[in-house]
């Protein structure tokens, strides 16, 4: 019948050789591919691993059932990409490039997030908005390396709020701009999956440094370009 692959699903046979045929690539080096930083460190797939199998079978599930044998060392390799911001020093990831005169907001919306809740260990995934105004020596940074920031900031056990934070300071700290701006909005899948069950509501945090936080219409002008929002709509 040609279905021989039957029960195997979405990840069967094939997808495991696959990732068995590169699981002699270092940790570090998928950690540098996926942050575009040399790590400073990497995980302890044996650690994951044994972690893993123990959950499975903590849960009353079969580790030695062929659909999740090779689970604990999928999980392992996967940590490499979603944690591997935790290798990596964010200051790092903003160069510092000097154009005279720029002292204008510069702001870059919708930049995809997905993060893991450190509470539950489940994602949440939105989108994030990241202004600042260059100080007067012109310090500004690429534009990517703004999404660059996110996603680097993206890639550990997080709360919201210290990640929104985080990506704040790490901004003022390098850049030392005028003002700063990081707003993030997320759906948290342990909101949806489970406890309060409400798919679909939106977790919106905000930082705000130097001007855009002194300044009431320097911030929430700013405030509606990255939402998208006219000022004082609600
Ligand atoms: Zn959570």
């Amino acid at each position: 019948m040609g279905r021989e692959r039957d029960g195997a699903g979405a990840h069967g046979p094939e997808t495991e050789s696959l990732e068995e045929a590169g699981s002699s690539e270092p940790a570090a080096d998928r950690v540098r591919l996926v942050t575009g930083m040399p790590p400073a460190g990497t995980s302890d797939h044996d650690k994951i691993r044994r972690g893993v199998r123990l959950l499975i079978e903590g849960m009353g599930d079969d580790p030695d059932r062929p659909g999740v044998r090779a689970t604990p060392e999928r999980v392992a390799r996967m940590f490499d990409e979603v944690y591997g911001g935790l290798h990596v020093d964010p200051r790092d990831v903003v160069d510092v490039v000097f154009e005279e005169g720029h002292d204008e907001l510069v702001l870059v919306r919708d930049i995809p997030v997905a993060s893991m809740c450190e509470h539950h260990m489940v994602p949440f995934i939105g989108r994030a908005h990241v202004g600042y105004i260059p100080n007067t020596r012109g310090q500004v940074t690429g534009l990517s390396k703004l999404a660059r920031l996110v996603d680097v900031v993206s890639r550990r056990p997080n709360l919201q709020e210290r990640m929104t934070a985080t990506i704040a300071d790490t901004l003022e700290e390098v850049l030392e701009p005028r003002g700063v701006i990081v707003i993030i909005e997320a759906e948290h899948l342990c909101m949806t999956m489970r406890g309060v069950r409400k798919p679909g509501s939106v977790t919106v945090t905000s930082a705000v440094r130097g001007r855009m936080r002194d300044d009431p219409r320097t911030r929430s002008e700013a405030m509606a370009l990255a939402t998208g929002r006219s000022p004082g709509a609600r």
